[in-house]
């Protein structure tokens, strides 16, 4: 999926506990994200000025660094100290995992390639898939965005937070004043 996607799901796996502060909201909605950094060679080669060599790192390194069970050790282990609650970091685990999931049941790719999740690298080569993969642009993504979305709005105006709070409580009080007042309730 796109990480646009994965943020609207993994923000909403923060929420499962209304109790946590907003930095641990963050983390625990970055976790969901990060696993795509690996795809960061496509950002260098393209700095570089090479189309070939940004496609060759991004094909090198994508899924192959930050798709797999070490990372997610790695990243909920980090959030969770940082954050100085195991709950921060199990939700962490969740949400990078959701990333995975998401991945292996729809992000096949225009040529067909399914981009196997090398979950147990590197103690092992086995690839992670799905036979009933969807493509990356297909509407089930779209569907799933959609009711993810919807949630989130219903969430903002019964919390009075929404995603906006990720970038800026400023921003996000705005926002959610237009939504309560735009969805009914203030
Ligand atoms: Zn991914």
């Amino acid at each position: 999926m796109s990480p646009g996607s994965h943020l609207v799901l993994s923000w909403l796996v923060a929420e499962a506990d209304s109790t946590l502060p907003r930095r641990d909201r963050f983390w625990i909605a970055m976790a969901g994200i990060l696993p795509d950094a690996d795809g960061v060679g496509l950002v260098l080669g393209l700095a570089c000025g090479s189309w070939d060599l940004a496609q060759h790192w991004y094909a090198a390194w994508h899924h192959a660094i930050g798709h797999n069970l070490l990372a997610a050790v790695v990243v909920a282990v980090a959030i969770g100290a940082w954050c100085r609650s195991w709950r921060a970091g199990a939700l962490a685990l969740v949400t990078f995992h959701l990333h995975l999931l998401c991945d292996v049941i729809g992000s096949r790719g225009p040529d067909g390639y399914q981009w196997p999740i090398p979950y147990l690298t590197p103690f092992s080569a086995w690839g992670w898939t799905w036979d009933g993969q969807w493509p990356l642009n297909a509407w089930q993504n779209t569907v799933i965005t959609a009711l993810a979305l919807g949630l989130s709005l219903v969430l903002a105006v019964r919390r009075g937070r929404w995603l906006t709070e990720l970038l800026s409580v400023r921003w996000d009080a705005a926002v959610v004043e237009v939504l309560r007042r735009r969805l009914g309730r203030r």
